[in-house]
């Protein structure tokens, strides 16, 4: 049978963009599906409107600082409706970018929702499209949890969608999202609560870093709850929600955010006419290649449950154009080394392995931890004094440095340069034989004793 295109992507999101691009670019006959907003999660629902948020949420602690700097200000009053609709206006300016990048690129863009037919063909709407190779990257959605209740709250994309700031704002969950939406809505002044179900924020990560965002969510007043169960949510009659937990109740509620996790974007895609099976989770399992079990169907991003990171879901992408478009048989995303960062209060910047994972990988004996805690010289003027942990992690007798974490002031833009180093096998000699940047926090990690 004639091939319509050589490679369909379905999903126009961070990893599907990148793959067709990439792909056009080597001469491929591309088409992409996107059902929803071109950009995906990140551009519409997540890094992008995220990170705005918290550059606003940064600014209103810094109005807090700029005392100790010798300025007065005198009133300083934040409006939500006003940035809402600068940030909203800000992704569609995005949105028109991706399209106008696709139309270069040669992509041909087909707006409608995905479903297999076939391993190869594939349907939207009423139009029918056989293809030689097929990317799923379809993303995630969040988790809502089956709880008496449970719709009268929102998620992260029902977190965008707010027009007005919740004066009292319950937020649930202990992963990256519910940690930096609780420090972002606690800065701009809404009153937070924070569930959790076991005791920590941020578990998968390194315990000091971990450590140093829960003491800071207490000192600016989050309120957290720990091995707190939700059992049911009732709507009261002034239009404000009761949260029903174990031990205590939460009352005169505006707002119940759900951050309890995200699940694959599969449901109406048809996978089992592509022959694939989801695993327990709902995720489609690929090799080292992005291979999915059906020959020349490939799987990338979020819908792959590997690490749910728009880089990642990029940089799969791009090096699956490669392999299949550019006669680069080996080219690969290495899953290892992936720097990432939690716009929390403070920051997070990290790579590599945490010192549990270090230990548990080489045994206690091989690793040597190198760590100063110091307060950040833009700290001393202000009067909040957030701390700044800087951490290695290295093994063996030449100390490679095989974990770098840094919470505080600055870590978010600090450890992208570090990464470099530490994917390359930097040497603690290495970061030793740098000349240090003074003053800086960088510096930290290159003087350690
Ligand atoms: C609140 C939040 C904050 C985040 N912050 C960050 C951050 O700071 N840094 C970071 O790196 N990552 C962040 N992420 C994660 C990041 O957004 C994702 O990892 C990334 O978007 C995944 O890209 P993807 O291509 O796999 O999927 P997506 O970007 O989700 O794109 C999938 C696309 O497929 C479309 N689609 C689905 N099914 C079909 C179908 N059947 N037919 C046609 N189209 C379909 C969807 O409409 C969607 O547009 C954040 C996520 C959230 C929710």
């Amino acid at each position: 049978m004639k091939e319509d295109v050589d490679f369909l992507v379905i999903g126009g999101g961070s990893g599907g963009i990148a793959a067709a691009r990439r792909a056009a670019q080597y001469g491929a006959r591309t088409a992409l599906i996107e059902g929803g907003r071109l950009g995906g999660t990140c551009v519409n629902v997540g890094c992008v409107p995220k990170k705005i948020m918290w550059n606003a949420s940064r600014l209103a602690e810094m109005l807090d600082d700029v005392p100790g700097y010798g300025f007065s200000i005198d009133q300083s009053r934040f409006d939500w409706p006003s940035l809402k609709s600068a940030r909203d206006a800000y992704i569609l300016r995005l949105n028109d970018i991706y399209q106008r990048n696709l139309d270069q690129a040669g992509v041909e863009t087909i707006t409608g929702w995905a479903r297999f037919e076939g391993p190869h063909d594939i349907r939207v709407e009423d139009r029918k499209i056989h293809a030689k190779h097929v990317l799923i990257a379809t993303g995630g959605i969040p988790t809502i949890p089956a709880l008496p209740g449970a719709e009268l709250g929102i998620s992260s994309d029902g977190f965008f969608a707010l027009e007005t700031q919740p004066a009292r704002v319950v937020i649930v969950g202990a992963g990256y999202i519910a940690t930096e939406f609780a420090g972002v809505m606690n800065a701009l002044g809404s009153e937070v609560t924070l569930i959790l179900r076991k005791d920590t924020v941020l578990r998968a990560f390194d315990h000091t870093l971990r450590e140093v965002v829960m003491s800071e969510m207490h000192t600016s007043g989050i309120r957290i709850l720990p091995q707190t169960k939700i059992d049911q949510i009732i709507s009261g009659d002034d239009a404000r929600l009761r949260i029903e937990c174990t031990g205590e109740s939460l009352d005169s509620i505006d707002c119940l955010i759900w951050a309890i996790g995200r699940e694959s974007n599969v449901t109406g895609l048809g996978l089992a006419e592509a022959g694939i099976t989801a695993d327990e989770h709902g995720f489609i399992r690929t090799d080292p290649f992005q291979n999915t079990t059906t020959e020349k169907v490939y799987a990338v991003g979020d819908v792959t449950g590997r690490q749910a990171l728009t880089p990642v879901a990029i940089a799969a992408g791009r090096r699956l154009a490669d392999r299949l478009f550019d006669n680069q048989p080996d080219a690969h995303l290495a899953y290892d080394n992936i720097p990432s960062v939690i716009f929390s209060h403070p920051p997070i910047g990290t790579v590599g392995l945490t010192e549990h994972e270090a230990i548990s990988t080489f045994g206690e004996h091989n690793i040597k931890i190198y760590q100063n805690r110091f307060t950040d010289m833009y700290h001393a003027m202000t009067s909040r004094k957030p701390p700044t942990i800087v951490k290695l992690v290295t093994t063996g007798a030449d100390e490679k440095i095989i974990g770098c974490h840094v919470v505080g002031h600055g870590a978010d833009e600090i450890i992208q340069g570090f990464a470099v180093a530490v994917k390359m096998g930097a040497t603690k000699a290495d970061f030793d034989n740098t000349v240090a940047i003074h003053p800086t926090a960088g510096e930290e990690l290159v003087t350690l004793r």
